[in-house]
């Protein structure tokens, strides 16, 4: 289902929403449209062209310091989808959480804890640490805020866009080229 990208009413990105909500929050006269898909939709009556960013009329308070929940979704979106240890590309199916220092040595679940690996380089390194190992992660892990990672999602579904809408967002990105604002 298409994705819209949903603005507050000073620019700032929201969130994602499906295009469903999208058109009823146009219908409503809530959003003012910013960009369209070329993709249509037909209802009995008229037919409207697939929102790709709308903007709140009113101003909704919002604050981007809101922790983002460590899913595996998450974490690859942070990792770009790398295995970081070999390089790999990885999927949520082939993906797993390796805890860099290991939950049985003691290390938690956190976001500078954990690094998104495939299979075979998690199960390599097994209970051991980087150093004992041998293996480090190519990232020096770090805490991402919401627009990170929205901003992330955006550049993995590469809708150009959304992209001018995430300009300014610090952070890494997946590319260098990704951000052609
Ligand atoms: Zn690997």
């Amino acid at each position: 289902m298409r994705k819209v990208l949903l603005l507050n009413g000073n620019g700032d990105v929201l969130n994602f929403i499906p295009w469903t909500r999208a058109i009823s929050l146009v219908l409503k006269g809530k959003v003012t449209v910013y960009e369209e898909f070329e993709d249509e939709v037909r209802s009995q009556h008229r037919s409207f062209r697939i929102p790709a960013v709308i903007g709140l009329l009113r101003m909704v308070p919002f604050k981007y310091s809101g922790k983002v929940s460590l899913s595996k979704q998450n974490l690859l979106i942070r990792d770009r989808h790398e295995c970081q240890y070999c390089g790999r590309a990885l999927s949520v199916h082939n993906a797993t959480v390796d805890h860099i220092v290991p939950v049985s040595r003691g290390g938690r679940r956190v976001w500078k804890n954990v690094v998104a690996a495939c299979k075979p380089c998690n199960s390599r390194k097994g209970n051991r640490t980087p150093r004992e190992a041998r293996m480090t992660p190519r990232i020096r892990p770090w805490v991402p805020t919401r627009k990170v990672v929205l901003r992330q999602h955006a550049v993995m579904l590469g809708v150009e866009k959304w992209m001018p809408y995430f300009a300014g967002t610090s952070g890494p990105l997946s590319r260098s080229s990704d951000l052609r604002a």
